[in-house]
């Protein structure tokens, strides 16, 4: 049951042919295009659904390549209702073009039907080494790729995609469209070596040894932020991504159902509200839990998660206590409920104790209050700056260098957690940097 719950495929349905055609030949084409601004990398959207409208699709998707190495997947998860749809001239008649749907389905059509073949690129620029492949590892990739760099990507997991495959659920992102994605890059000649760690495997220094010319960092962020309350060591209270990482695991057939940390019956508490708290709560419907509460300290309005991902946990029968703080995990031997304290809302948005307490019973605690960089390859000992934080330092010359010469950093790692698009533009800028630095040292001999 379990199984077949989790493998649900994705709830937001593919554009039939028609439907595409439809909604395409409802943009406008405007001359100042407010769809384009939204978008953080300013993909070219009227002229990608122009051509769409036209039935043009390998077109469509030459023009979304000027700017994206990963269309299937921002078609699914940016959360583009702030973005490009956000800024649609058309949310005047509440009708926006529905942008990422049409993005998603030109993309899925190219792969489907092989529609674009890729050109012989000859690799005579450089080597380039990338530690991680989430989104802003794949973008630099693709990028340096096709500007004739010879690339490889370490990735410390068996499998490349970082968020994008052992975070994000499968009902939200299809794995088999991550793949797609990454076998894309693999045509360009990017190179994958899996399971290999950055820090014990293999060092910056080595990987300089074996003649890369400059290394880009990518390793996100992947250290949970702890909750320290009374009780929290007690079996049940576990973190979000390890949850979601065991489902995925589970899915590639890698570890059995046991090693997923919530069973059928289970009634949950998921912390936070955010976007991980949302997949967390979701994925625990999914794995038949008796109840899902996501708890938050403060109110409706300062939750981070997408206000669709908040509406469609809440159609699921998620619930959300708002203005409860954390205080304790109750239970004698195993956990029994979270005891929180009922928070006052204050008119700047900031809460205050009340000195009331509730208890909503559990026999699982999720945290899901976010996540920081792991030190082993970033930090003091390895000659990269970080901030108090534990966030790459970078330069503006050339642009993404860190305190060690010739490598870079970009995505989450530098930026905090954020978005897919905003690693993706973020990695881009990295890109201008690292083929400055490299033409300098080709320039100079080095
Ligand atoms: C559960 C969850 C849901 C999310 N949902 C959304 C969403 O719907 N929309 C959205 O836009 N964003 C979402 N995000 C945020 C988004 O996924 C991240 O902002 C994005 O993936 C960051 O990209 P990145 O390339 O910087 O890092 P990551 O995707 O974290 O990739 C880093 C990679 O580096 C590897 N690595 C780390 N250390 C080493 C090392 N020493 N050696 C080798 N490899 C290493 C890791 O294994 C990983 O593969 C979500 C995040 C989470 C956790
Ligand atoms: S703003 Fe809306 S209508 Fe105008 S070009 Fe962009 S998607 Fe089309």
């Amino acid at each position: 049951m379990t199984d077949e719950l989790l493998k649900q495929m994705e709830i937001d349905k593919d554009y039939t042919l028609e439907e595409a055609l439809a909604e395409a030949k409802r943009c406008l084409n405007c001359a100042k295009p407010l769809c384009r601004t939204g978008c953080p990398i300013e993909n070219e959207i009227p002229r990608f659904i122009h051509a769409i409208a036209r039935g043009n699709f390998g077109e469509a998707n030459d023009i979304i390549a000027e700017r994206s190495n990963l269309p299937a997947v921002c078609g699914r998860v940016c959360p583009r209702e702030k973005q490009c749809e956000g800024h649609c001239i058309l949310n005047r008649a509440n009708k926006p073009i529905n942008i990422g749907k049409l993005e998603r389905f030109a993309a899925d059509f190219e792969s489907e039907h092989g529609l674009r073949k890729q050109k012989m690129i000859i690799k005579d620029q450089g080597k380039i080494g990338i530690i991680g492949s989430g989104p802003a590892g794949l973008t630099v990739a693709g990028d340096m790729a096709r500007l004739g760099y010879e690339v490889t990507i370490f990735e410390r997991q068996e499998e490349p995609g970082g968020i994008l495959l052992y975070g994000i659920p499968e009902f939200r992102l299809s794995k088999e469209v991550v793949r797609r994605e990454i076998n894309r890059l693999k045509g360009l000649g990017v190179v994958f070596e899996c399971n290999t760690v950055i820090g014990p495997d293999k060092t910056i220094d080595s990987l300089f040894e074996e003649g890369y010319d400059a290394i880009f960092i990518a390793t996100g962020t992947h250290v949970p932020m702890e909750l320290p309350m009374p009780g929290d060591d007690k079996p049940g209270v576990l973190q979000a991504m390890a949850l979601l990482t065991a489902v995925q695991l589970h899915q590639n057939g890698r570890v059995g159902e046991d090693a997923i940390p919530v069973s059928a019956g289970d009634r949950v508490v998921v912390i936070g509200a955010g976007n991980v708290a949302m997949d967390a709560a979701r994925t625990c419907v999914r794995l038949g839990a008796s109840k899902v509460t996501v708890a938050y300290r403060r109110g409706e309005e300062n939750m981070s998660a997408l206000k669709s991902e908040y509406e469609e946990a809440k159609a699921e029968d998620v619930e959300f206590k708002f203005y409860a703080s954390p205080k304790e995990v109750v239970g004698d031997k195993v956990v029994e409920g979270l005891r929180y304290e009922v928070q006052a809302p204050n008119e700047d948005g900031s809460v205050t104790p009340t000195g009331e307490y509730g208890v909503i019973p559990a026999d699982k605690i999720i945290i899901a209050i976010g996540h920081k960089p792991n030190s082993r390859l970033v930090g003091p000992g390895n000659g990269i700056e970080v901030n108090k934080d534990g966030y790459v330092v970078t330069r503006e010359m050339p642009y993404g260098m860190t305190s060690r010469k010739g490598v870079f950093a970009g995505g989450d790692v530098v930026h905090k957690p954020a978005t897919v698009v905003l690693a993706m533009r973020a990695a881009k800028k990295v890109v201008e940097g690292m083929v400055n630095y490299c033409e300098a040292k080709r320039f100079l001999g080095e």
